[in-house]
């Protein structure tokens, strides 16, 4: 006979987390029940899944989850009809993490210094592991369903674990947790049935507990939970804390959620469903391989996690579960790609989500904010992949600007009340930050007009804002566009006219020097202190997303930019002179060409040989020196 039971040594990640537990010292450790009740509930929910295929996989009617405790053993046990695990499954999934977020979580743990909140171990996947909270020994004895081996693991928290044959009838999992002594507590049937109706009322199975007779009558398992799905229930008799815990259960967030929206469709489909704000982003928010999805059920069978499908990339923040009358059991993620219901859903889910943070902006301005803060970037990318809700999403965003103090924010609308009488359009600069954009020579005669110009500072926006063009009737114009849609009087026409005629020798210079550089040289209206500026054609890329676009190595056609030149600056007006007097000056190319490149600079711009801009500078100010 081979020997029966072996020895494994746990992933060093899974001994890092385990140390962390066993050792922790942490006030709020009942969540552990929540998390193994959690496992369960996903095994139950597994197994119905499989059972679509194969009926007789369902040994039981309703699987259940029981928990019983024992005060003499001085342990708590929690059983579950689920899929449970085969040997190998059993040596894989309690003893490796394979989600791509522990490093991350221990990371965040060993930031907060010898204080870690393991309230977070849920949602990095590790959640078995909170079972060490309470207990120094657990045993998991598990059947595969379609099995009829079982087997047995336990760990005592070292740096390996113990795997042997054991017994189990039907399938499942039976997790039985050795208590600690400071953990005698979670030894009373009491304490937890409390837990569980504080935590995991709404888990959509029963779960029971052992709860001895009255005198001589035999222990019974009671049920402890409801076990209605809370999206099938009224609203009305749902409490924020219901939907709080729901929430976590569903995310394994440690937090509540910041906002949410229950609603019911009726009609050619049926469907019901919650959707989630978080109040934290994820980590993988700006990542390519982000989460993204609701958790799909069909008549409340659960089908599946992270429905893409039913959620578009740029709500790839709200989190939530829909339950469909409509779909097939067996839809798979191919089939729903191509299911016209699952578009429907789609639709509404977008449209509950957008209902959710209208209502947000209108009633809890605090809440959006930090909403705006978290997601904002991420919403933005809706003007661009969803031009049927353009003018929703109009309304929902937030800039700051150069009449705001930094940290506020206004919407679009607000901003058109603040327009002074006769400004054609919306004006903004985009760039890497407000400090950037607060000292740019954009803003020169905008301002001075008395015009707002808003601050956009995220990467998506100049690409976001691009599919917007208008709000409300008044045109979007970026500060950098060498068209500002300002109307001159005739006076202004003329003077500008005139101040063209006067520095056309100047500009034929510039022009000749910088030929490769620029499209065109001219007199320019926007700029008060600055002496130039570059100008975007109409219809060309920013040089802010040209960097951005030049950073992810994209292909990038350099667009040739309009000079301006300010005929009022005594820069200017010097150079002007310079050239009457010899036009071949070799120290006016070093000017023209060092304006050039302090234009560059001032937009954030690199420039091209900086070497040469340093030299040409020194030779320029040895010159003003004597
Ligand atoms: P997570 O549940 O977030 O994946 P856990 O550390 O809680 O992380 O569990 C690790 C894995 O162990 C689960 O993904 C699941 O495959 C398996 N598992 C845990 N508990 C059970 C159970 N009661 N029945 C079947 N499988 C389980």
């Amino acid at each position: 006979m081979e020997s029966a039971t072996q020895s494994f040594g746990f992933q060093a990640d899974v001994a890092q987390v385990l140390k962390l537990v066993v050792n922790s010292l942490y006030s709020n450790r009942e969540i552990f029940l929540r998390e193994l009740v959690s496992n369960a509930s996903d095994a139950i929910d597994k197994l119905r899944f499989r059972a679509i295929e194969d009926k007789s996989l369902l040994e039981a009617d309703t699987p259940s989850i029981r928990i019983q405790t024992s005060k003499e053993n001085k342990t708590l046990t929690i059983e579950d009809d689920g899929v449970g695990m085969s040997k190998d499954e059993l040596v894989k999934n309690l003893g490796t993490i394979a989600h791509s977020g522990t490093q991350h979580f221990l990371k965040v743990l060993e930031e907060r210094g010898g204080k870690p909140d393991l309230s977070l171990i849920g949602q990095f996947g590790v959640g078995f592991y909170s079972a060490f909270l309470v207990a120094d020994k657990v045993d998991v004895i598990s059947r595969a369903a379609g099995s009829t081996e079982a087997w047995r693991w336990t760990s005592e928290a070292k740096d390996s674990f113990e795997v042997a044959p054991a017994e189990r009838e039907g399938h499942g999992t039976t997790l039985v947790l050795h208590l600690k002594e400071d953990a005698l507590e979670y030894t009373s049937e009491w304490s937890v049935k409390d837990l569980v109706q504080k935590y995991s009322d709404f888990v959509s199975h029963p779960i029971e507990v052992l709860t001895p007779g009255y005198q001589d009558e035999p222990a019974k398992y009671e049920r402890a939970n409801s076990a209605q799905a809370l999206w099938k229930r009224s609203k009305s008799e749902i409490s924020e804390e219901q939907y709080a815990e729901f929430y976590k259960h569903l995310t394994s967030d440690w937090e509540p959620p910041l906002a949410q929206t229950h609603f019911k469709v009726e009609g050619t489909q049926e469907f019901a469903g919650i959707l989630f704000v978080p109040k934290r982003a994820p980590f993988d928010l700006f990542q390519r391989d982000h989460r993204r999805g609701v958790r799909l059920h069909v008549k409340r069978v659960f089908i599946m996690d992270d429905a893409k499908d039913l959620v578009p990339e740029w709500l790839r923040f709200v989190r939530g579960v829909v339950d469909s009358e409509d779909l097939p059991l067996n839809v798979s993620r191919e089939l729903l790609q191509d299911s016209r219901i699952a578009q429907t859903i789609r639709k509404q889910v977008v449209r509950k989500s957008l209902d959710l943070l209208d209502e947000l902006a209108k009633d809890k301005a605090e809440d959006y904010a930090a909403f705006w803060k978290l997601f904002g970037a991420v919403l933005k990318e809706g003007l661009h992949y969803e031009p049927e809700n353009k003018a929703r999403l109009a309304a929902l965003l937030r800039y700051g600007s150069n009449k705001l103090a930094d940290g506020e924010f206004s919407s679009l609308a607000d901003y058109k009340t603040r327009m002074p009488e006769g400004q054609p359009a919306i004006y903004y600069l985009t760039g890497e930050s407000r400090r950037a954009l607060e000292g740019s020579p954009f803003l020169e005669t905008l301002a001075k007009r008395g015009y707002e110009v808003l601050f956009m500072t995220d990467a998506v926006d100049e690409w976001a804002i691009e599919a917007l063009r208008e709000f409300d009737g008044t045109p979007l114009v970026s500060a950098v566009s060498a068209d500002l849609k300002i109307e001159q009087t005739e006076a202004e026409k003329a003077a500008q006219e005139e101040k063209s005629d006067a520095l056309s020798g100047l500009l034929g210079a510039f022009k000749t020097i910088l030929d490769d550089k620029v499209s065109e040289v001219r007199v320019s209206s926007r700029l008060t202190d600055s002496p130039v500026c570059l100008v975007v054609p109409t219809g060309g890329l920013s040089a802010y997303m040209e960097r951005l676009l030049k950073a992810h190595e994209r292909n990038v056609p350099d667009t040739k930019r309009i000079l301006e030149v300010n005929p009022d600056h005594g820069l200017v007006r010097s150079l002007r002179t310079l050239h009457e007097k010899d036009p071949g000056s070799a120290q006016l190319v070093d000017f023209i060409e060092v304006l050039f490149d302090q234009a560059l600079i001032t937009e954030g711009s690199p420039v091209a040989d900086p070497q040469r801009f340093a030299r040409r500078m020194t030779k320029l100010l040895e010159s003003a020196a004597h």
